[in-house]
């Protein structure tokens, strides 16, 4: 069985020294499972204290992760970050395809799918964030947008180790969650095409995302095929990620 895996995604929050800060409190709580990993996705400029961290070289099964990367390799591109630069300071995850960068920042499924191939080449492991829009919802049209996403993002790509996040939009930040069936319906969903693409269950892990917190954990978790979280409001806090990982 896949380990689990919680990720926090501290999106333009938390600063160097704050991280620092989070992080002492933090490993006071934390102990580490042997089928529990954590990543956390901090800023650009707070990933680099946080990678250099001692306090998180000495801990076990916590990894860093970027919240984005650029589609391009190297050059003429102000203000973007290439996988090469995450891996030198030994980045290990990175997202791709978050909701807010579609919606705020026109990042494409094609966009998504070349920053993913240059992630595996240098062996970051891609955290794929898929969803609908609660319009798309409404037209019943989820499947049909979650499947098109992973086809496109996936799309020429062998397969590797992969984590797919699923996040309905209008469940991020908003206080919203999606039903357990309906995340067991698209859990279902998303297994079944990983495996038409030729992935086996151990390259894949399924997470979901979207206001996930303490209380509404026991539930969400009781969903099929369910691998682990993808937290943003949450992780924000070193006693309320903590609750959610050791629950
Ligand atoms: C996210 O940022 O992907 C997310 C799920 O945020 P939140 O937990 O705050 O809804």
């Amino acid at each position: 069985m896949n380990n689990r895996i919680y990720i926090a995604n501290w999106k333009m929050n938390i600063t160097s020294k704050e991280a620092k800060s989070f992080f002492e409190k933090f490993l006071v709580l934390y102990k580490s499972s042997a089928n529990k990993e954590v990543v956390f996705c901090p800023s650009f400029t707070t990933l680099v204290s946080s990678v250099q961290s001692k306090l998180l070289n000495n801990s076990d099964k916590i990894y860093i992760g970027s919240q984005n990367v650029s589609n391009k390799k190297l050059g003429a591109h102000t203000g973007e970050i290439s996988v090469g630069m995450l891996k030198e300071i030994g980045v290990e995850y990175c997202i791709v395809g978050h909701s807010e960068r579609r919606s705020v920042y026109f990042e494409s499924n094609e966009m998504v799918n070349n920053k993913i191939k240059l992630l595996i080449e240098d062996k970051i492991t891609p955290i794929l964030c898929v969803g609908e829009t609660l319009e798309e919802r409404e037209d019943g049209k989820s499947d049909q947008i979650v499947l098109e996403q992973l086809s496109s993002c996936l799309k020429d790509i062998c397969p590797f180790k992969v984590v797919i996040a699923y996040e309905p939009i209008w469940a991020i930040g908003t206080g919203k969650n999606a039903i357990v069936e309906d995340i067991s319906h698209m859990n279902t969903i998303i297994k079944n095409h990983m495996n038409k693409l030729g992935y086996i269950d151990k390259q894949f892990y399924i997470l979901y995302g979207g206001s996930v917190n303490i209380n509404n954990l026991s539930i969400i978790d009781k969903a099929s095929f369910l691998n682990g979280f993808l937290i943003g409001g949450a992780s924000l806090e070193p006693e309320s990620f903590w609750g959610i990982i050791k629950k």
